[in-house]
């Protein structure tokens, strides 16, 4: 059976991720499993259902579309996954767009089409894609094949990537394509990344030390601060060290926000990490330190 490449989200116009006026394309699915994924939605490759109880009217209709019972309106998530076929009949008689459809595909001429509306912004403003995710190397054939359309109108390629992938397969599919790359660093020890993550990083800092070699490329190390996990003293001293002694001056911070947590009430998902605050001023001070020496941007 060939892989499904499911996209969960296009985002136009957006001023973030990347330089200038961009789209943003989120892949569905990625071989890490974050406890703290800020897009839970895309961590599954597989297409899903949403519920989203801020727009439910409790008219009951998707109750009696439901062929399989999967529908429970005193269960905490509303559907129960297990029973549910994905077959979409609820969906069709929601009045309201409570429930719908996480991910799907599109023909890479379709994506290119949308892209290219916005081909005039991109340009006067230094802008393009950026791909995103989910991780968008988890679906490196169907991306060769959009990145080579785009690539023949010219557009500025970023892409946001965990680092978890085949050497061979990025620098034969992608590299030739790519302009800028958004590098995630999350936690320098490998089993403390197997823990929070549920994969060892020997690979993601092996593709990192292969990537910045190429002096075509523009690549920006980027950490999520997460509370805890990632934002420890130790881990982010030892990951400052790292890249000082790779000659890095210039990093992304990504700060946390809590705001995914309601997107795993939505797909049915319990989260194994749950804090609810974003990052506190005595936090940011503490980071600040340790990375002074680096230039970073927004933090
Ligand atoms: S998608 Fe189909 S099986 Fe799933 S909850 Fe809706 S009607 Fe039931
Ligand atoms: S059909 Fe839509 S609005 Fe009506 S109960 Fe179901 S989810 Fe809620």
């Amino acid at each position: 059976m060939t892989k499904r490449t499911l996209i969960v989200d296009i985002k136009r116009n957006a001023l973030d991720d990347g330089p200038g006026i961009r789209t943003l394309i989120f892949f569905k699915g990625c071989p890490l499993s974050c406890v703290w994924c800020q897009n839970p939605e895309t961590k599954s490759p597989n297409q899903e259902i949403a519920f989203y109880r801020e727009n439910c009217a409790e008219c009951g209709r998707c109750l009696e579309a439901c062929q399989n019972k999967a529908i429970d309106f005193s269960y905490r998530y509303r559907i129960d996954r297990s029973l549910c076929t994905l077959c979409g009949e609820c969906i069709k008689v929601c009045p309201n767009e409570a429930l719908k459809f996480v991910g799907r595909e599109y023909q890479i001429r379709e994506l290119v089409d949308i892209i290219l509306k916005d081909k005039i912004f991109f340009q006067n403003s230094g802008g393009g894609v950026t791909l995103s995710g989910g991780e968008p190397l988890y679906h490196m054939e169907y991306v060769n094949q959009l990145l080579r359309e785009l690539k023949k109108e010219n557009i500025h390629i970023c892409i946001e990537t965990s680092g978890y992938y085949n050497r061979e397969k990025f620098n034969e599919l992608i590299l030739p394509y790519v302009d800028l790359i958004y590098f995630d660093l999350k936690i320098f020890d490998p089993n403390l990344h197997l823990k929070y993550c549920k994969a060892r990083n020997e690979k993601i800092f092996s593709n990192f030390e292969s990537l910045i070699k190429n002096q075509k490329l523009e690549v920006l190390p980027r950490i999520p601060l997460i509370p805890e996990i990632t934002a420890t003293e130790e881990n982010l001293t030892r990951l400052a060290h790292y890249l000082k002694s790779l000659n890095i001056k210039k990093i992304g911070l990504l700060p946390y926000n809590p705001l995914w947590l309601s997107k795993t009430e939505k797909i049915g998902v319990e989260s194994e990490y749950h804090r609810s605050e974003w990052l506190n001023n005595q936090e940011k001070e503490k980071i600040k330190t340790i990375f002074s020496g680096f230039e970073y941007e927004n933090f």
